[in-house]
């Protein structure tokens, strides 16, 4: 499932292509992903540029310029954009593409065999309040996230920090791998109760997820060398996880194996030694 390093690279990979091109076509050809996708889709782009992109959560928003409506894209379980460029040399639409979205310049097709992707077109007036946005807490890589935030949010919370991470309304995008990621950075045991955290716990922790998460936007970022290629797909690459995956495998920090539980149905990974309970 795309975290947000890959929604924020796959972002970047299609705002040289889409943002402020014209769409000379817009062609869907399912009926819904996991919503209904609108009947009058591809009307409501033909003709328009998409400007001001940019991600919420996992959520890409895109303003269509000079109508009052906003794109909003998500790549669900298993989506995913392809660019092509060489326009006349196009390949068949490959089976799950389901939407192409066409400029002078390239086509940008939306493949997405599981069908839990989003492709809505909402009032931009109403998207700050629309149910998928409005109870979002802050981004995790704005200075709005710091450790005086994440510790007040912490306050009430009983649950085990770990789940607590992958809360949205706590922050937004940090999913099940980086949230493992985070914790052994910061020497956390994911078990460990959230109210529990100290201050500076949540400081230190706050620090570990901004790193984690740039590091892997920046590793997404060295794919996008490839992006542009005729068969350039945007938004997944290989991670190097410090302890994520490797159950039973020795701790890159202290040679303890590393110990895998579920949490909330989720797997967790962790050093016992180098993040006591
Ligand atoms: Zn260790």
């Amino acid at each position: 499932m795309p975290e947000l390093p890959e929604v924020e690279t796959t972002l970047r990979g299609l705002q040289p292509f889409l943002e402020g091109a014209v769409l000379e076509s817009v062609d869907v050809y399912v009926a819904q992903l996991r919503q209904p996708i609108n009947k009058y889709f591809s009307k409501l782009l033909v003709g328009k540029c998409l400007t001001q992109m940019r991600r919420r959560n996992k959520y890409i928003l895109a303003e269509v310029a000079g109508t009052s409506n906003t794109l909003l894209l998500h790549l669900g379980m298993s989506g995913r954009f392809t660019i092509f460029t060489g326009l006349n040399n196009l390949p068949p639409r490959a089976k799950h593409d389901h939407i192409i979205f066409k400029t002078a310049h390239a086509e940008v097709r939306y493949n997405d065999a599981r069908r839990f992707g989003l492709a809505l077109i909402i009032p931009t007036v109403e998207v700050a309040n629309h149910p998928l946005l409005l109870k979002l807490g802050p981004e995790p890589l704005t200075d709005a996230f710091d450790g005086t935030a994440l510790f007040k949010a912490l306050q009430r919370r009983t649950t085990a920090i770990k789940p607590t991470l992958m809360d949205a309304a706590v922050v937004c995008g940090v999913g099940n791998i980086y949230a493992s990621e985070s914790l052994f950075r910061a020497g956390i045991n994911p078990l460990k109760s959230s109210q529990n955290l100290s201050r500076k716990q949540a400081g230190v922790l706050v620090e570990c997820i901004k790193t984690v998460l740039t590091e892997a936007i920046a590793a997404g970022g060295s794919t996008l060398r490839d992006y542009a290629q005729p068969d350039g797909q945007l938004g997944y690459f290989a991670h190097i996880f410090k302890v994520y995956g490797r159950k039973g495998q020795g701790c890159l920090v202290c040679k303890t194996p590393v110990v895998q539980v579920v949490q909330a149905q989720r797997s967790t990974f962790y050093c016992p030694s180098c993040q006591p309970g």
